[in-house]
């Protein structure tokens, strides 16, 4: 049997360990996630996750889920999230499941302020909200 090298990330502070469980060696708290821990809330703990394509692929599947109890996280992770991509994922997501006429001032300010990528999102969700609007 040959030893492969594996990490895990912490639940609590998503710091790198070598045990899956167990106290963490950056917090201290277990590595593992708590017992029971529903699919919705994984991935929104993943929408968190250091690792950018994680994250992304969360936001994705939150979206498509139309998990609502996600929209708090998602739109967290899309007025702060570190990485552009899962910003704009988890707008994506949010207008998705809340609906473009729902959020439309934090798409406005979206459309002014947020990166490039993330801009052009909120734009188009606001234009076509408009389109839809008319008589
Ligand atoms: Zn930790």
């Amino acid at each position: 049997m040959r030893t492969r090298f594996r990490v895990f990330w912490c639940f609590s502070c998503y710091a790198l360990n070598d045990h899956p469980c167990g106290p963490c060696d950056a917090c201290g708290e277990p590595v593992e996630a708590p017992v029971g821990l529903s699919h919705v809330d994984s991935l929104i703990w993943a929408l968190r996750h250091p690792d950018g394509d994680r994250a992304v692929v969360a936001a994705r599947t939150l979206g498509r889920l139309g998990a609502r109890e996600s929209a708090g996280a998602l739109r967290a992770a899309a007025d702060a999230g570190a990485d552009i991509y899962v910003r704009a994922e988890a707008v994506r997501s949010l207008i998705a499941i809340q609906g473009a006429e729902s959020l439309h001032p934090w798409l406005e300010t979206l459309a002014r302020d947020a990166p490039l990528n993330v801009r052009n999102i909120a734009s188009q969700a606001l234009a076509a909200g408009t389109k839809e609007g008319m008589p």
